[in-house]
């Protein structure tokens, strides 16, 4: 008789999957969240951010005018990407790779915002999002994941900052008009703008250490999980 290969996380999962859903704008915390909150449940991490960042990364190297977005649908359509779970984390992968040192950097950052409200992308990206689930339980974190990505979970949270502490965790030079050039693209967009989701749970962690903001959202889960049974 063949021997079973063993189950490992790039197999679908088998139970029913939960997923905490964790909006905001850049330099909210919703990262250093969302990858403790993975950590604790043993869920896996899917930054959505790097997938959008990903697409733009592509682009530029590969010479795709982004001002022209049949362009970048195009290059949608045509890329070689893959979903693939790598150190607990769900991660889109190019052509097999995940450059992820290039894909934070100045050119991707200044550019993202302008790629990511076109609806054909979003289409893409959100798609490809929802697949994620066949790996198992996940902690997601985005700008539309409660709203549009997975509106259904009843696990979601908008975190927010004052905007002074958000400038100040941006160390880049040339960040702070970076972050809030992208906010502004990405709360006024048509497609999908950034937006608490009904039902979330609002989170201003501007006065609390990331340890209290991750117990304040720790006791919501439990109580949910220990409400619906999950
Ligand atoms: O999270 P991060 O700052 O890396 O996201 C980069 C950009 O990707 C955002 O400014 C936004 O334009 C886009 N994005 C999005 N929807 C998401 C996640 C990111 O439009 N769910």
């Amino acid at each position: 008789m063949p021997t079973p290969k063993p189950r490992t996380l790039n197999m679908p999962c088998p139970t029913m999957p939960i997923v905490i859903a964790i909006d905001g704008p850049s330099k909210s915390g919703k990262g250093t969240c969302a990858l403790e909150l993975a950590r604790h449940y043993q869920f896996l991490h899917v930054d959505t951010g790097a997938m959008y960042r990903l697409l733009t990364w592509h682009c530029l190297e590969t010479g795709v005018d982004i001002s022209k977005p049949e362009k970048v649908i195009e290059t949608c359509l045509t890329w070689k990407t893959e979903l693939k779970v790598l150190d607990h984390e769900v991660r889109l992968t190019v052509n097999g790779a995940f450059p992820e040192k290039e894909i934070r950097g100045p050119a991707v950052s200044d550019n993202v915002a302008k790629v990511s409200p076109m609806p054909a992308v979003r289409i893409w990206m959100i798609r490809t999002q929802r697949e994620c689930i066949h790996f198992g339980s996940l902690v997601a974190d985005g700008r539309d994941i409660g709203t549009v990505v997975f509106p259904e979970t009843p696990f979601k949270f908008f975190l927010t900052a004052d905007e002074s502490l958000r400038e100040k965790r941006s160390l880049r030079k040339g960040e702070v008009a970076n972050m809030k050039d992208r906010d502004a693209r990405d709360a006024q967009r048509k497609s999908s703008p950034l937006l608490p989701a009904a039902g979330s749970i609002m989170v201003d962690n501007t006065h609390d250490h990331p340890e209290v903001t991750i117990a304040f959202m720790k006791a919501h889960i439990d109580y949910k999980r220990a409400q619906l049974g999950l």
